[in-house]
């Protein structure tokens, strides 16, 4: 059993794959969770999934509640902060920023539109929740745990995934940056980097691809939402109260490309 206390957990990409798994995991600890993505009906499905709902005036009955939001988008993502804390009436002491996206392109033909989505959604996203939610608990003289999910290939690359690499190196140094600025408000910061996690995301891989994949995982396997979910949570317990500015992996061990 991981320490919580009386934990408020902001998840951000819930409706989906690697974020609603932790949304459940982190409900399963006894967290309240307001599970946020882009798409408001997938949002309320995991809210459903793990045992919360919202009452018809909007008002969170049980534990969880559903928001949707493009985090991409400032006031978007700063709106969301401040829905999270006028429903629950305090800011989330767990925030992990899980929504991302890809859009593959070789560099020597990829667009500046696929370019810049990827960069706006998965770091920028990412720097505009880490900022709102830092702002929210400094302000409040609260102590939180950010957790941001990055990704192994922000360390070794990827083919076709330059604009992907590079938002996810991004976030490795962004939650860096912002563990040593938070540090002394009681704020710990830290990136998850995850190999490769049988989600909707990957699932889109043509099957020769995950194979040759697959073969170079240490492990021999692909790792599931849960496997990220049980970091994750260690992460926003108690249990890890001194770490932060660390990047963990969960890949099964580093690929050998
Ligand atoms: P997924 O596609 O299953 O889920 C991503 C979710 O993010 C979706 O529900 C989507 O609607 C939401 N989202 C997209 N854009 C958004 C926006 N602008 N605002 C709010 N929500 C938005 O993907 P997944 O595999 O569960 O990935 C989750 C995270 O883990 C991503 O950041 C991804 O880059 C990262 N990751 C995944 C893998 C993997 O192998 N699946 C590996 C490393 C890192």
């Amino acid at each position: 059993q991981l320490r919580f206390g009386s934990a408020l957990a902001l998840v951000t990409g819930a409706g989906s794959g690697i974020g609603r798994a932790i949304c459940a995991r982190l409900a399963r600890e006894g967290a309240a969770v307001a599970a946020c993505d882009l798409d408001g009906t997938a949002a309320q499905e995991t809210v459903r999934q793990i045992g919360g709902s919202r009452s018809e005036d909007g008002a969170p009955r049980g534990n969880h509640a559903a928001f949707q939001a493009d985090v991409s988008e400032a006031r978007a993502a700063r709106g969301l902060l401040e829905q999270v804390q006028a429903s629950f009436s305090r800011p989330p002491s767990v925030i992990v920023s899980c929504a991302g996206i890809t859009r593959d392109e070789f560099l020597l033909h990829m667009s500046e539109d696929d370019w810049d989505k990827v960069i706006d959604v998965n770091l920028k996203g990412i720097f505009l929740v880490t900022q709102a939610a830092a702002q929210a608990l400094v302000s409040s003289g609260c102590h939180g745990s950010i957790i941001n999910i990055s990704s192994i290939i922000g360390k070794v690359g990827n083919i076709g995934q330059t604009n992907y690499a590079a938002s996810k190196a991004g976030v490795i140094g962004l939650t860096q940056t912002a563990a040593r600025e938070l540090g002394r408000h009681g704020i710990r910061c830290n990136s998850v980097l995850p190999g490769f996690i049988a989600t909707p995301m990957t699932e889109k891989m043509p099957q020769k691809v995950k194979d040759k994949v697959t073969r170079m995982i240490p492990m021999g396997h692909w790792g599931n939402p849960e496997d990220v979910a049980d970091v994750v949570a260690f992460l926003a317990s108690e249990d890890s109260g001194y770490i932060t500015g660390a990047s963990v992996e969960v890949t099964g061990m580093k690929l050998a490309w």
